[in-house]
């Protein structure tokens, strides 16, 4: 049973603390797409800036890319995208809501008791029909058809296009990657479960070049790398599982496809997407701009078309993962505490600065300190209420360290630190703190 309860408690600790309001919000709201707040954008950048870290800066292998949202429009035929970029839609006659015809088992029919779609007696779903998910629109100021572009529904026909720019430029030799991280747009049927399914989102992809028949092993390879990055972003490792694409539902042009999925409280669902695509792409872009996408090997003085392993993986719904098995409750003392227990690299904030009382030169203390610390790690500074009731503030939050200026500290120049997770303190000298939390910190 989904346990929609945490994804409620979640959904309004996002607004209520600042991760992420719903777009629009005081025109009612656009349907699934979302703003992200103050702490929402830290903890989306540093996923996303651990994703580039990994993929680009720590390798020989991978150049970075920035491709424009807008493309030539014969890019989505050669890829396929206008004739087949599609879902099955259903429509159902009674209650008039839709529904992916693929994911009825997964859908809630709106009239009560829940039920899924065409389980009520009055339920009259319609076959199903093939509904194209690229967002159109006109380039220039005449709206005909000749002007029609689409919003790109994926990041990696811009790095297709630029295979051999990006090559050129960087003297990379095939086997080489291209990484890049940027918004797609996709006019879903039914999106939904927060910001887990949005028609406006982030991916983070990455396409790697390969001689044809070196592709199986780099598959695994990229496989096995690309899970070990979502374990070494803290996430439980009880909770990822891989899911092997059966011949159904492989796509026409991939080999070989897994996804990596998490156990949702909405259920298990699809993360990332690692695909042997071959030399799909490339073949259909050669053939539709009459240009030469082929590599000289000059080793082996051979030329052949690269085929391509990809790592698809959506910033969203790694940051959707990420707030989901961070939250947990704990009883401390009768009282229910709400912690996001984040990997320390990824939390918005790293430390919060606390003066004990608002006396004896503590707030002077305890200012200075912050305003230091905050030119090095990002950092808050509160002095309302109890020291408790901000201990709490920050657990919501998800601050790893919590810094209390006290008497002790106007004497020795030492400060407490409280560990978020285990709750115990520490002793650290002020000068040393912002190292001290860097090295924590850092991944
Ligand atoms: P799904 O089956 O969930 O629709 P997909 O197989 O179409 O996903 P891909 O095309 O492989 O997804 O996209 C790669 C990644 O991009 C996904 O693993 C996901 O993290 C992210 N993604 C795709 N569609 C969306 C969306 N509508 N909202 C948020 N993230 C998305």
């Amino acid at each position: 049973m989904a346990d929609t309860t945490l994804m409620d408690k979640l959904v309004s600790l996002c607004k209520r603390r600042g991760f992420v309001f719903q777009s629009s919000e005081i025109y009612g709201g656009l349907g699934s797409v979302w703003d992200y707040g103050p702490l929402g954008v830290e903890l989306k950048k540093n996923v996303k800036d651990r994703w580039w870290r990994a993929m680009v800066h720590a390798r020989d292998d991978i150049e970075g890319l920035d491709a424009a949202i807008l493309m030539h429009p014969k890019v989505w035929e050669a890829s396929g995208h206008v004739a087949g970029f599609t879902d099955p839609l259903v429509d159902c006659k009674t209650c008039k809501a839709r529904f992916r015809a693929d994911k009825i088992q997964d859908a809630q029919c709106p009239q009560k008791p829940s039920k899924h779609p065409g389980e009520h007696t009055t339920c009259e779903l319609t076959e199903p029909r093939l509904f194209n998910l690229m967002f159109k629109t006109f380039m220039g100021p005449v709206e005909e058809s000749a002007a029609v572009i689409y919003l790109r529904p994926e990041t990696a026909q811009g790095i297709y296009v630029n295979y051999l720019n990006v090559l050129q430029g960087s003297r990379q030799k095939v086997p080489f990657g291209i990484a890049q991280i940027g918004k797609a747009f996709r006019n879903e049927i039914t999106p939904g479960n927060f910001i887990f399914r949005t028609r406006e989102f982030e991916q983070m992809e990455m396409q790697f070049f390969v001689k044809p028949g070196a592709d199986a092993e780099w598959f695994e390879q990229w496989r096995e790398l690309r899970m070990a990055w979502h374990h070494a972003l803290g996430l439980n490792p009880a909770k990822l599982r891989w899911h092997e694409h059966g011949p159904g539902e492989l796509a026409h042009y991939a080999k070989a496809a897994y996804d990596i999925e998490y156990e949702f409280p909405f259920g298990w669902n699809e993360i990332e997407g690692i695909h042997n695509r071959t030399d799909f792409d490339l073949q259909r872009h050669q053939a539709a701009s009459g240009k030469k996408l082929d590599y000289f090997d000059q080793a082996a003085n051979e030329r052949f078309v690269p085929y391509i392993v990809e790592t698809s993986a959506g910033a969203d719904r790694v940051t959707l993962t990420t707030l989901v098995d961070a939250y947990r409750e704990e009883q401390v003392e009768g009282e229910t505490r709400v912690v996001l227990g984040f990997h320390p690299s990824i939390a918005p904030i790293k430390a919060g600065v606390f003066p004990l009382v608002k006396k004896d030169g503590m707030p002077e203390f305890a200012t200075r300190l912050y305003h230091d610390l905050k030119r090095q790690v990002p950092a808050f500074y509160d002095d309302s209420g109890a020291v408790g009731r901000r201990y709490r503030r920050m657990d919501e939050a998800g601050t790893p360290f919590c810094i209390t200026v006290d008497g002790q500290t106007l004497q020795d120049g030492t400060v407490t630190v409280r560990h978020r997770d285990a709750m115990n303190q520490d002793r650290v000298a002020a000068d040393t703190l912002a190292a001290w939390i860097k090295e924590r910190t850092e991944d």
